[in-house]
């Protein structure tokens, strides 16, 4: 049995930033990581977070103010929101920035990475040596008497009717109790968890490609559950774009198949109709969304003679993705696609692999994706002839994607299915990031960060840029500050201290 202040259950951002807050107000504090190495999702996947008004920000003149960030977030998710934790979260975010900086990982402020943000207020601060940086927090905790403990998983909480006492962990086959004052859950949602991805998120798992952090199987929540947390939000999830994978090979990826679907052309749905202007493409939270509303996955169409042109030539088109990799790697931005002299080869290959289909007609075609064919050839028919006008007056897509008709066979149509970067709701909190009850009271001692927090989403991932690593750093902070005024006073009430 081991003995210590306060356990955090998940070494993400939002674990490291509340380990660290708690080390350097000289509490004794147990950092738990399942995995073999820390870091999660916000190391291994993102590139940068969000932050309103930072140095950076002020020196390069930005307009965006406090109160616009909050009004566009609680507009954005109709007030569906916890606007305290809002507030709190967005008027901590400068701050991180430096505290991020002043810990090892340093972040410059670069151009919005989608393609419709480009006129708005820069909000994008990427990490410089990430990896690296993300070392130099980790050496931090340490330098500050912190204790991480990898391949370390926690099973159950411990709770004597009052407040939180201790943790139960795994480690090789071996079960131990921690106690503690308080526990900080930051275990990142539960993405990972194929029955609880069933039942909670509101799509069939089959169309919900995962590239989130696997490790992130819901323990955290369920062990808070067990204590009667409030559970009433968990079926958010950070809908984000959408993928074109395989069943039968899981592993499989083609650049060609991938660069098409990130394209503003002809796409349907299972009925085999448009559902939405292709433009959409360009906001990786509302192209995750479309997709989503269109029942978790659509059908990207085109013809022979479009392939036999980019066979040879390049497109004016934006590849959606493009001006992400292009400004993380500081590189200009070429707005054409192509030319793919191998593109036969490669739709050959996404037919084979079941993430694409071919059909000689129309009617062929329909028939593989069982849709009607009357339908499937009416939506051809109609989008051909708003293209030949070039106006979309079903969806208003822009004019300039209203230039490729779906006309000669072979027709093909590439599967593209909803994504997820991870869950993003989770056990209810309030702005000092404290696990409640049903009733709006706290659990006392039980604190929640990042993936495992909900409040700060409504029913989806707002398009605000960075939003997700910036609520796991600052929501992880607070918490660590939150558990810190706990064992410095023995309240959470935090009216009396
Ligand atoms: C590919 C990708 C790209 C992304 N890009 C961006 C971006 O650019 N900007 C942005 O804002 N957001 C981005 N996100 C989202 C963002 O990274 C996450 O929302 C955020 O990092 C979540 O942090 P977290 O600490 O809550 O969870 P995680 O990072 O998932 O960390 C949870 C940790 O807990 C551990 N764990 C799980 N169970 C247990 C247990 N029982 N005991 C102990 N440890 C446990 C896990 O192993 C993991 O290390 C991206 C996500 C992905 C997947």
């Amino acid at each position: 049995m081991t003995k210590t202040d306060v356990v955090v259950i998940g070494a993400g951002a939002a674990g490291i930033g509340a380990a660290i807050t708690l080390a350097e107000a000289s509490k004794n504090v147990i950092l738990l990581e399942k995995g073999n190495r820390y870091g999660g999702a916000g190391m291994f996947g993102a590139q940068g977070l969000f932050a309103v008004n930072s140095q950076q920000q002020q020196a390069s003149n930005s307009s965006l103010t406090l109160a616009q960030a909050y009004q566009e977030m609680m507009t954005y998710t109709h007030y569906r929101s916890n606007a305290p934790l809002t507030k709190a979260i967005l008027s901590k975010s400068a701050n991180t920035i430096d505290w991020l900086a002043d810990h090892g990982l340093a972040t410059e402020l670069v151009n919005n990475t989608q393609e419709v943000h480009q006129d708005r207020p820069r909000v994008y601060h990427q990490y410089i040596d990430k990896f690296a940086g993300f070392e130099r927090l980790m050496q931090h905790f340490l330098d500050h008497g912190g204790i991480l403990k990898t391949e370390t998983a926690a099973k159950s909480l411990k709770y004597d009717g009052q407040q939180v006492t201790g943790v139960v962990v795994e480690h090789d086959g071996h079960e131990t109790l921690i106690n503690c004052q308080a526990v900080i859950v930051a275990d990142g949602g539960y993405i990972g968890n194929p029955e609880m991805v069933k039942q909670y998120l509101d799509i069939d798992a089959k169309n919900l490609f995962s590239m989130g952090e696997r490790k992130a199987t819901g323990d955290g929540i369920s062990m808070l559950a067990d204590l009667g947390a409030d559970t009433k939000s968990l079926g958010t999830f950070e809908n984000h774009a959408a993928s074109v994978v395989s069943d039968s090979d899981p592993k499989w990826h083609n650049d060609t198949i991938f660069t098409l679907t990130n394209l503003p052309l002809l796409w349907v749905n299972a009925a085999g109709k448009r559902f939405v202007d292709e433009g959409i493409v360009y906001d990786f939270a509302l192209w995750g969304n479309a997709t989503y509303q269109a029942g978790g996955y659509y059908y990207f169409v085109i013809d022979q003679h479009l392939i036999d042109q980019l066979k040879t030539s390049a497109l004016p088109l934006t590849h959606s993705f493009e001006r992400t990799f292009t400004t993380l790697a500081h590189q200009e931005v070429t707005h054409h696609v192509g030319p793919f002299t191998e593109i036969d080869a490669d739709l050959a290959q996404a037919v084979e692999k079941g993430a694409a289909f071919k059909g000689n007609t129309l009617a062929e075609l329909s028939a593989q994706l069982h849709v009607s064919a009357g339908q499937l050839t009416a939506t051809v028919a109609r989008y051909n002839d708003l293209v030949q006008r070039g106006h979309d007056e079903d969806f208003y897509k822009a004019g300039a994607f209203m230039n490729y008709p779906v006309q000669q066979g072979p027709f093909y149509a590439i599967k593209a299915r909803s994504t997820s970067l991870g869950t993003i709701g989770g056990i209810e909190t309030n702005e000092k990031l404290e696990a409640l009850k049903p009733n709006a009271h706290p659990i006392k001692g039980a604190f929640v960060a990042g993936n495992n927090a909900s409040g700060m989403y409504d029913t989806s991932y707002p398009t605000i840029e960075g939003i997700s690593c910036a609520f796991a750093w600052n929501s992880g902070r607070i918490a660590g500050e939150s558990a810190s005024h706990l064992i410095e006073t023995g309240t959470q009430n935090y009216y009396e201290a």
